[in-house]
């Protein structure tokens, strides 16, 4: 009885996939793994946030939305702000409904 010789490919260990940025370099302090990125599916709300400087920006997001989207999505508007004026001036959106929500 011949043995079948098997060619079993070897098992390669799977490759796993490069795992997506999730921290980013901060557009404004500069700073590097400064940036993270939080995404909401139930409010539709994506975020970026610097752990440094605090600088912030909100958008929408769905459930196709990465970090990276919002990521590039900020220096868009980072750039379109610094070509309107060389100043920095980033009003972003407040998504907090009302500013004076003193009690
Ligand atoms: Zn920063």
């Amino acid at each position: 009885m011949a043995k079948r010789k098997s060619r079993m490919p070897k098992l390669l260990p799977k490759k796993k996939m490069p795992k997506l940025d999730v921290i980013f370099k901060c557009p404004f302090c500069e700073s590097n793994d400064a940036v993270t990125c939080s995404i909401d599916l139930k409010d539709h709300y994506g975020a970026a946030n610097c752990v440094f400087c605090e600088a912030r920006y909100s958008t929408t997001a769905n459930h196709l939305t990465k970090p990276i989207d919002i990521y590039s999505e900020w220096i868009d508007k980072c750039h379109e702000v610094n070509k309107e004026a060389h100043v920095l001036s980033f009003e972003l959106e407040d998504t907090a409904d009302s500013a004076s929500s003193i009690i």
